[in-house]
């Protein structure tokens, strides 16, 4: 439904499949990479190596990472510029009321430990004071719809709060937004943490029951040992009825729409007028119920189990909630189990992490001005959407060519194409923050009403026709995000950097690194990921079975292909695992070499650093996967990911004409392959 690639952002414009001015012999930036080049490899014998050579024989791995690649440089590099954005607005004491000012304060306020210390528990006092007013179950279901969250997405496993809320688009109507409830409020992050039998897992929940009474101590709260059992025991009920991890991901398993009136016959024992009322909702008249075992679940347990119990539940959570901008204390009991225990980290990160950490959390589109005023340009996303045009017009004129896809489902095909929206850069319209007040020196209440305008402009949504074009992803990650329904996908400013993107730079790097990456991803509302989700988003399977038995069939070779590539004697790569990424990289190939020709709009490409632009595509494309890893993660990404290594991806090039031509390679060399063996597919 939803998937992300490590990391993201979505924007908003319509594809249009006429060709874009073309960007071509607008080569002023230079070719950095070339001094990466090893000249000792032929090209036709391993182009990886050829490519990379210089750069993975110098490239460290840093201490605590197993593996290096451009992703991760970028990702580094990138954290640092907004790092240092925020910091430096805490410094300007900007006007009131603007993006500056709250962004800076929220971080210096979240900085600002004495004063968090100085209040000690008191800004909890009030939520405190409402749930101990809780006296029957109609209160309970006033108090767990009042805390729905709404800050979880479709790939929210267990949302913080008893449930969560995602508004999208129906399942079965593109024209309106939803109310998607997703399951939650487990305090570790999944079910068969409270019910794996094992016994490192039976230590684990007595460390979690442990560290449930230091919370409670901390905040101010007696008999912790009897209440600590008690509100696990009420943790392991829920996950209980938690959907497992396989019919989580099945997204024909979580579109169960259920009327207003179902919750109280199918999920009786919460109080749904109360809960309903209480997060806002109450006149919404369908819910998408993603796992309902869990609904049902919950609600008999708000129906049998003590509110006592309940009660002591929801202050612990309320503690763990806002443990980061409350005493030092309280703080580090949270680190001693999350962080330690769960994640394995030696030490807390600097106090400035989590608060850059916490301001992009509360004000993400905020910093993404900040963001993108300085490092990525109305002119850099023009030059995007140019070259997104052109993927767009390149992908089109191919469907009419596959072999194995029906005139029918190519009609489909070339209809979802059209209505396809990518996003490049950051947003056409930012989130409005002015009714947002933070306030220096007031970190916890800064926390809560951020998280209560974020909340109010989500359900804010539900009343409105839903809008393709919503970002759902700050402008300042390095990722992308596709989201099949909608049907958008949406790439980062933070990933159009270079190496990937360089807006000032040569158009044939750009095309063969972030253009194929580009590709591979449009590629996948195409393929079997995609094929469940219509033109508009909707469930549907759109190929018919005889497209799917002929893709199978085509891609045969491909799998060969891949299982023949053996990085050790006893490691080779599994060709089924990895077909559906490795068809997307080739779609993403051939597709943005064709952009890239549409680009030069019948010219000829200059020579840069002695390279022409056919090589320059293909040397970015393969510089695209560089990494330097340890063998350990080698073999488990061959054993558990469904990407190949870096060098086989970058082989990709094996199956596309126009590197033969480039590169001169011919019959003898190690990559050449005749041209009936060449793999197509799109
Ligand atoms: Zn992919």
């Amino acid at each position: 439904m939803i998937s992300l690639r490590a990391a993201g952002l979505i924007s908003l414009f319509a594809c249009t499949l006429a060709l874009s001015p073309a960007p071509a012999n607008q080569n002023k930036g230079t070719v950095n990479s070339t001094e990466d080049i090893d000249l000792s490899i032929r090209a036709g014998d391993d182009f990886y190596h050829y490519s990379n050579g210089i750069w993975l024989r110098t490239a460290v791995i840093p201490a605590g990472q197993a593996s290096y690649d451009t992703r991760s440089i970028l990702a580094a590099r990138t954290s640092q510029r907004v790092r240092d954005l925020i910091q430096e607005a805490a410094a300007a004491q900007s006007a009131k009321g603007s993006v500056a000012q709250k962004v800076g304060d929220y971080y210096a306020s979240f900085m600002d430990e004495s004063s968090i210390g100085a209040k000690g528990m008191t800004p909890l006092t009030d939520e405190m004071a409402a749930i101990s007013a809780i006296n029957n179950k109609k209160s309970l279901s006033a108090y767990l719809g009042a805390t729905l969250n709404s800050e979880v997405d479709g790939l929210t496993g267990n949302a913080d709060h008893v449930f969560g809320v995602w508004v999208n688009q129906s399942f079965t109507d593109s024209r309106r937004y939803v109310f998607h409830l997703l399951q939650g409020g487990l305090g570790m992050p999944d079910r068969d943490d409270y019910l794996d039998q094992s016994p490192k897992m039976a230590g684990l929940r007595d460390q979690y029951r442990s560290h449930i009474a230091a919370m409670l101590k901390l905040a101010g709260i007696d008999d912790v040992e009897i209440r600590a059992a008690r509100i696990l025991t009420l943790e392991i009920q829920i996950a209980q009825t938690h959907a497992p991890d396989a019919d989580a991901a099945d997204v024909f398993k979580q579109n169960n729409p259920w009327k207003r009136a179902d919750f109280a016959t199918k999920a009786p024992g919460m109080d749904w007028g109360a809960y309903f009322q209480a997060a806002g909702v109450s006149e919404q008249p369908e819910f998408i119920v993603w796992q309902p075992s869990a609904v049902t679940g919950t609600s008999a347990l708000v129906g049998s189990e003590p509110v006592d119990v309940w009660k002591d539940y929801l202050r612990l959570h309320l503690a763990e909630h806002y443990a980061t901008v409350l005493p030092r204390a309280v703080a580090a009991e949270h680190f001693a189990f999350y962080g330690t225990l769960l994640s394995g980290m030696q030490q807390a990160p600097d106090r400035s992490q989590d608060a850059v950490a916490a301001t992009n959390a509360a004000l993400g589109q905020a910093v993404g001005q900040l963001y993108t005023q300085r490092y990525f340009s109305p002119e850099a996303k023009a030059r995007a959407k140019a070259m997104v045009s052109d993927l767009i017009a390149a992908y089109r004129a191919r469907i009419p060519n596959l072999t194995w896809m029906c005139p029918q489902t190519k009609q489909k095909a070339l209809a979802k194409l059209d209505a396809l929206r990518i996003g490049v850069g950051y947003p056409d319209r930012w989130i409005d923050y002015s009714t947002l007040d933070v306030t220096r020196g007031d970190a916890l209440g800064n926390m809560r009403r951020a998280e209560a305008f974020n909340r109010l402009g989500n359900l804010a949504k539900l009343k409105q026709p839903a809008d393709p074009d919503e970002w759902r992803i700050d402008p300042q990650i390095v990722g992308a995000v596709i989201l099949f329904s909608p049907n958008t996908e949406t790439f980062s400013a933070g990933i159009l950097q270079p190496p990937f993107f360089d807006p000032q730079g040569d158009a044939a790097s750009n095309y063969g690194s972030a253009g194929a990456g580009i590709a591979h991803e449009i590629s996948h509302g195409f393929d079997e990921l995609g094929n469940i989700y219509d033109d508009q988003g909707r469930l549907s399977s759109w190929w018919t079975a005889d497209d799917l038995a002929k893709s199978h069939a085509a891609a045969e070779r491909l799998v060969a292909q891949f299982n023949g590539y053996c990085p050790l004697p006893d490691l080779c790569v599994n060709g089924k695992q990895v077909l559906t990424e490795n068809i997307a990289d080739l779609a993403g190939l051939l597709t943005a070499h064709d952009a890239y020709v549409l680009s030069l709009n019948g010219k000829t490409d200059v020579v840069i650093n002695g390279l022409t632009g056919e090589r320059r595509f293909f040397l970015a494309f393969a510089q695209r996967w560089r990494k330097a890893q340890s063998e350990t993660a080698l073999r488990r990404q061959i054993k558990t990911d469904t990407h190949s290594p870096g060098e086989y991806r970058s082989d990709t090039v094996r199956n596309v004409d126009a590197w033969y031509k480039a590169y001169d390679v011919l019959p003898g060399d190690k990559l050449y392959l005749k041209p009936e063996d060449r793999v197509g597919i799109w």
